[in-house]
């Protein structure tokens, strides 16, 4: 069973489980998912799509086989989407995942949580380890995210602890690929845009701010390690690429991609916006054997292309070879 299985990570985890073998029921709400995400899971005798709110009282889970797994991938992710529905985010990330807990209970499923980086707030250390305990503002724009993300964790790790059940909980870095929405207002998907459009860049602050991007076939591997290995019962693992670029790196390497000259307008920096982020990933290195493959340049221009289809723009990577060569 698959929480979020509309969005872009849930719709890809999806793909991958039912191209393992595995029956999949997506359940969504499409508040920020699209049915065009479930495009291939649609077409697959074993799936099987549900559509319902997960912090509502999960009903429709009576007339369901008994799960193996249930994943909760159900939350908006991008900031301007989590700003514009605040009590819709911590309703379905703590709703959801007490409901996911008391199935879990009910059935013995395996409970995989979905859970962020943002748990780390504006991180004092860094890389971020699973152990460092964060440094989030409890009242901020952000923290109808972060706050509802740690209270999940919370709560599923006090059900590990005092139901006995078999939970774990990935945290998850920024990803990135096809089917992230053009309009979600994360910088991979407004950068690819505008330079597809042939726009300036929009660089919050001054841009020297760092993120680490994770390819969105890395991550569901990772996902899916967490997932099916034995014996990780309360393992709380970070998901990313530790690869880490400023924003303004980021700009740079997405125009050369598209073959225009960076242009940059500057705006104010979002509120809380944290300034340093990268995983590290010791862990899911030792417990998962896995580590990302794809670098940020390569997993762009697949990416910049989806975008460009998405919005029906005029093709500009033909050109690419000759960019890439310039720009190298
Ligand atoms: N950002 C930017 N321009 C944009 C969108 C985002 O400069 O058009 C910056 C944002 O301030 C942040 C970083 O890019 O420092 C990543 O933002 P995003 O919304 O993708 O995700 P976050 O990691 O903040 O959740």
């Amino acid at each position: 069973m698959l929480c979020g299985a509309a969005g872009f990570l849930g719709s890809h985890l999806a793909d991958r489980l039912l191209a393992d073998g595995d029956r999949v029921t997506g359940i969504d709400n499409l508040a920020t998912g699209s049915p065009a995400n479930l495009a291939t899971a649609n077409s697959h005798p074993h799936f099987r799509f549900i559509e319902a709110d997960v912090s509502l009282p999960w009903t429709w889970a009576r007339d369901l086989d008994k799960p193996d797994l249930i994943a909760h991938f159900a939350s908006p992710a991008s900031p301007v989407h989590y700003g514009r529905e605040p009590l819709a985010t911590m309703a379905v990330n703590a709703l959801g995942a007490m409901h996911g807990v008391e199935l879990a209970r009910a059935t013995g499923a395996r409970l995989l949580f979905a859970s962020t980086s943002e748990i780390y707030g504006d991180p004092l250390e860094h890389p971020q380890p699973e152990t460092y305990w964060g440094n989030v503002n409890p009242i901020g724009e952000r923290a109808c995210y972060d706050e509802s993300k740690r209270y999940a964790e919370a709560y599923v790790t006090s059900a590990v602890r005092t139901l006995g059940i078999d939970a774990r909980i990935a945290r998850i870095f920024n990803t990135y690929g096809p089917r992230m929405q053009p309009g979600d207002g994360r910088v991979i998907p407004n950068f690819c845009m505008a330079a597809l459009r042939g726009e300036p860049l929009i660089v919050y602050g001054d841009g020297r701010q760092t993120r680490s991007f994770c390819y969105v076939a890395d991550l569901v591997e990772g996902v899916v390690r967490l997932a099916k290995r034995e014996a990780l019962t309360g393992k709380i693992v970070n998901i990313g690429n530790p690869d880490e670029f400023t924003v303004i790196d980021l700009a740079r390497m997405i125009s050369q991609i598209a073959g225009r000259p960076l242009e940059i307008v500057n705006a104010a920096l979002p509120p809380d916006d944290p300034r340093r982020r990268r995983p590290a990933i010791a862990l899911a290195r030792k417990l998962l054997g896995w580590e990302p493959q794809v670098t940020l340049r390569d997993g762009l221009p697949a990416t910049l292309e989806y975008f460009r289809l998405a919005a029906g723009l005029p093709g500009v990577l033909a050109s690419r070879r000759s960019i890439v060569a310039t720009a190298e």
